[in-house]
């Protein structure tokens, strides 16, 4: 099949280059020049496990390609993906000025029948915004049909996700629309369902807010932990244990950050307001989250109350492992508040520094973790990287002035550390304040 997919960002890559790889002839847009230059040149703009050796083969066996050029790509497609950013404004609501402008776009282009599919995540009825645009500045009325095709892949699985997803939800106007994206998706095999737009338009938000949730919901149990004295991770260990709950995203830590959770809440939040439908589980979502770093941070208070003359080691800068993204990062909220007090901070990630050092210029950026801790305070763990479990920790105590490792991500054995001879603080492991 022809394919166009606007927007190359993390969605719109890894779904285009899967497409792709699925053997279908890709093109895909993007209105940033530099980008489109640098995948022309097989030089990825993020981070993803897995996407550049995909890319690679796929350009050079000619089924995918990267333009500027809107008009000749989607004169070119059958199935047009809209894969553009939908930021969060002010109390939530979500910005569709680049669905929109992008819709404006292909009703100036079309040139006969086309499948629009939106895989950007966007509020429930953005999809009749989006026929009402192409209508009205489509003069020759080329026929075309609006599809809702949310999507679930996570950054740093974005390529596994992409091709052994959970679930595909189809979100069409009529069966014989369905019927496209079906066969599109066929060889993955995955389970599909096919409901109408509005539907899926919601799926897409109630499944973020629920893991959002889940979050919050054992982050309460972790404060409740420290008044105790007991394992969070016990809990939710006890809790998950039931198949009725399941044990992913019961953990306790930092919060959520990222592009997705806590725009995605906002903008359910906003939504059912609008409609007259108060979602006032989801306010208080929101609420725990946004406490989480203060929190971490005043537990460091605690231990050093005064934050002047010390430096602080501090491992993880991207919001989540195995990605570069710094969007909504728990590091700078946290980074924030102990340079606040007057302490340093020496920094290690191991892929999301060059564009923490645009967020974050003041701070001091490390080769490795035991460069960052050499003479530091503590050691602060806030991305739960992989490597980071691997450290040689005896090396680590004799570097750190004082043998203290804050687990924003409650990331090691508690045990283990203290046996090793640190004094080790996690979230809800504790209690605190003792
Ligand atoms: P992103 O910001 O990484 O990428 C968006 C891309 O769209 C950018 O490269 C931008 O230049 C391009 N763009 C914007 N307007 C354009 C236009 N008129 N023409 C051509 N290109 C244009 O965003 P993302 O993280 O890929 O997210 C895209 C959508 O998918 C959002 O709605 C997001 O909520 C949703 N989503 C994201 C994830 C994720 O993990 N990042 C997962 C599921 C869903």
């Amino acid at each position: 099949m022809n394919i166009c997919v606007i927007g190359t960002g993390y969605v719109g890559l890894v779904t285009g280059t899967v497409f792709a790889e699925l053997g279908n002839d890709v093109i895909c847009v993007d209105k940033i020049a530099e980008k489109v230059d640098l995948l022309n040149r097989n030089i990825m703009p993020i981070y993803e496990p897995g996407l550049e050796e995909l890319v690679v083969r796929n350009r050079n066996e000619g089924r995918l390609s990267f333009t500027t050029d809107f008009k000749k790509s989607v004169e070119a497609a059958e199935i047009i993906f809209i894969c553009v950013n939908t930021p969060p404004m002010d109390h939530g609501e979500t910005d569709l000025s680049y669905v929109k402008a992008v819709a404006k776009e292909i009703a100036e282009a079309i040139n006969g029948y086309k499948v629009i599919v939106n895989k950007s995540t966007v509020p429930v009825g953005t999809g009749d915004i989006v026929s009402e645009i192409i209508n009205a500045n489509n003069p020759k009325n080329h026929k075309f049909d609006v599809v809702s095709n949310p999507e679930f892949l996570r950054e740093g699985s974005a390529i596994q996700d992409a091709l052994h997803p959970d679930r595909i939800v189809i979100g069409a106007p009529t069966k014989e629309v369905a019927m496209k994206l079906l066969e599109l998706y066929a060889s993955l095999e995955a389970p599909m369902l096919i409901t109408d737009v509005y539907s899926a338009e919601i799926i897409k938000y109630a499944s973020n807010a629920f893991l959002a949730t889940k979050i919050s919901f054992i982050n309460e149990i972790a404060n409740l932990c420290e008044k105790v004295g007991a394992d969070v991770e016990h809990v939710a260990k006890g809790m998950g244990s039931d198949q009725r709950i399941g044990r992913a995203f019961l953990n306790a830590g930092l919060g959520f950050g990222g592009s997705c959770f806590p725009k995605d809440v906002q903008s359910l939040l906003h939504t059912s307001t609008k409609l007259g439908s108060e979602f006032a589980l989801l306010k208080n979502v929101l609420g725990t989250n946004s406490e989480r770093a203060g929190h971490f941070a005043k537990m460091i208070k605690s231990r050093f109350p005064d934050l002047k003359g010390k430096t602080f080691a501090l491992l993880g800068l991207a919001f989540k492992s195995n990605t570069d993204d710094m969007r909504e990062a728990k590091s700078i909220e946290i980074i924030n508040e102990l340079q606040k007090g007057g302490a340093k901070i020496r920094a290690f990630d191991p892929v999301a520094m060059e564009v923490a050092k645009k967020i974050m210029p003041d701070i001091t950026y490390c080769q490795n973790p035991y460069e960052a801790c050499e003479g530091a305070d503590a050691m602060i763990l806030v991305t739960e990287w992989r490597e980071f479990k691997l450290l040689n920790l005896e090396k680590i105590r004799t570097i750190l002035k004082q043998p203290v490792i804050f687990d924003g991500r409650n990331f090691y054995d508690p045990v283990r550390k203290k046996r090793l001879g640190f004094e080790y603080f996690g979230l809800g492991r504790n209690k605190w304040p003792k």
